[in-house]
């Protein structure tokens, strides 16, 4: 399990809700809502798509649920 968190802001270049496994490079330290502990991205990001429909997955961190 991985934690797992989402963005309040909306990032470039898509302008989505990118959802961020605890580790990477753009993990959310504020404006950030916890999505708790998952298995995997897939989880987590249906997870944020109940807050933010146009949630992502990290193209970094979570390129298996990312969409371009
Ligand atoms: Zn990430």
């Amino acid at each position: 399990m991985a934690k797992y968190r989402v963005n309040k802001n909306t990032q470039s270049p898509n302008y989505d809700h990118e959802v961020h496994k605890e580790g990477c490079v753009w993990w959310p330290t504020q404006n950030y809502v916890d999505l708790g502990e998952h298995s995997s991205c897939t989880t987590a990001v249906a997870a944020a798509k109940a807050i933010y429909p146009d949630a992502n997955g990290c193209k970094t961190c979570s390129p298996q649920c990312h969409r371009g």
